[in-house]
């Protein structure tokens, strides 16, 4: 059986009706990353042994003519923030190279408790903190559409490998945007479900108010799937919510005639690329004809998200990056004489320039005096931006945008404008910093062939609604 477009579905009854056994599947996925990976640059750490015990394990129980659970036998991978027990874990960092977790992220556990085999770890922007991939301190990941081109991120490893059919599917985190905008950059599915929607212990984290784990996949169907695989309560993340589950795949097939889809004009304004603005209107003008209602919103606060959303992350980063110190984790500058020397050095050493800029930006945001103005503004703003949502979802059940305001860009082309590189976040940090669940749904392409993204917004524990809208855009598409 051959990877290329295989969906969740399709390798699961292939091994469950033995067409494929779940090794050999296993390996023909190895042998692709093996032939086709070196261009890419999607995989940091594979995990062969793990990976082929539990394709035993599901060949045992598929021999035995049980059902498979739901991911019985589908090769997927992991975003390199994820912890996995005995697995190389780096978080795209210098300061994690030598790292082995003990234990395992509960998103991934929960994957291989329902069948998943888990073939490797994925490369990302160093602690998630890009929308390029080209932050890794490992190596770039290359668009498998345009391998001059970067695969958007800090997900980037996680699309490009879907995208690629390297992983039937593939768990990414976001921030920012780090699930959507790598998933808009190379033509795939990425969902971020709302905050506490899924459990975080064992994401490596970035800010702690707004990262999220979520799946990248090659359809809405897959993405609905994983969701009602990874989402719950987990007793190890206080910040997980107790709020009841849904049968995603089942609420997909609901009729979205007669639901109201918003659209606000501040994600229509300067700097959105002309073709991406033609793609995305045609997609509002295909929700239409299947019979929803659009309606104009506003969003009015859009404009401070960006300066918003780079003041809370950079505060909460700096705080969390304080534990890698060189006594706990991972690398440890060998030459220094005294613990203050030996902190200076490690952190020198292991860290890479974009990490110290939000570390120093965070610290000079929580400083005494400065708290005020900008930490204490920030959270404020935050907290208009949230109620703009509020205000706008009294009137509609969903919320469509660009996911990106460009296509993916050349490599090398931002990375000495950080500015730059953080403005084209605009579309995608408001939702991080409202709570709320985000879906990049695949809506066509450039002349030039390069994916473009539809964004679809949705209230506080409704992923449902947004799975359906993008499941009916994407089957009429
Ligand atoms: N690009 C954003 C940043 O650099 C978002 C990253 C993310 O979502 N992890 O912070």
């Amino acid at each position: 059986m051959e990877p290329k477009s295989l969906t969740i579905d399709a390798a699961r009854s292939a091994v469950q009706q033995r067409t494929a056994s779940a090794i050999s599947l296993t390996e023909s996925f190895y042998a692709r990353i093996q032939n086709d990976d070196p261009k890419i640059g999607a995989y940091l750490t594979l995990c062969k042994e793990r990976a082929l015990a539990k394709a035993a394990e599901i060949d045992t129980l598929a021999e035995k003519g049980e059902r498979l659970p739901l991911l019985g036998g589908v090769p997927v991978a992991i975003k390199d923030v994820m912890v996995t027990k005995g697995v190389r874990t780096t978080a795209g960092s210098k300061i994690l190279g030598n790292y082995i977790p003990p234990y395992d992220c509960t998103a991934v556990a929960r994957l291989e408790a329902a069948g998943a085999i888990v073939l490797g770890k994925l490369n990302c922007d160093e602690f998630a903190m890009g929308s390029s991939n080209e932050n890794s301190a490992w190596k770039p990941v290359h668009n498998p559409r345009d391998l001059s081109r970067v695969p958007g991120g800090s997900s980037g490893g996680a699309a490009a490998a879907v995208a690629a059919d390297m992983a039937v599917a593939a768990l990414g985190s976001d921030t920012g945007g780090s699930i959507r905008q790598p998933a808009s950059f190379c033509g795939v599915v990425g969902l971020m479900p709302t905050y506490g929607r899924v459990s975080r212990y064992g994401l490596i984290a970035f800010a702690s108010s707004l990262d999220h784990i979520g799946p990248l996949t090659k359809t809405v169907r897959d993405a609905a799937t994983v969701l009602g695989v990874i989402a719950g309560r987990d007793p190890m993340d206080s910040t997980s919510a107790e709020v009841p589950v849904p049968d995603y795949v089942t609420e997909l097939e609901k009729p979205v005639h007669g639901l109201k889809i918003g659209v606000a004009k501040e994600y229509f304004g300067e700097g959105l690329d002309t073709e991406v603005r033609k793609s995305v209107e045609a997609a509002i003008q295909k929700l239409a004809d299947l019979g929803c209602e659009i309606v104009e919103v506003s969003l009015p606060h859009t404009k401070y998200a960006i300066p918003t959303y780079y003041i809370v992350a950079t505060a909460e980063a700096s705080a969390n990056l304080a534990r890698f110190d060189g006594v706990r984790y991972g690398f440890r500058a060998p030459e220094a004489r005294t613990l203050s020397a030996m902190y200076r050095c490690t952190r020198d050493l292991g860290f890479g320039a974009e990490v110290k800029r939000r570390i120093m930006l965070g610290t000079y945001a929580l400083s005494a005096g400065y708290y005020d103005a900008y930490y204490l503004k920030a959270q404020r703003v935050r907290t208009l931006l949230t109620r703009d949502f509020e205000e706008a979802f009294k009137k509609v059940d969903a919320i469509v945008t660009p996911t990106s305001p460009t296509p993916a860009f050349k490599l090398g082309e931002k990375v000495d404008d950080p500015l730059a590189m953080y403005l084209a976040d605009i579309y995608t940090v408001t939702a991080d910093l409202a709570g709320i669940p985000g879906i990049s749904v695949p809506c066509g392409e450039t002349r030039e062939k390069l994916p473009i993204g539809l964004q679809i917004l949705g209230k506080h524990f409704d992923e449902a609604t947004i799975l359906r809208v993008a499941h009916a855009y994407e089957q009429a598409a």
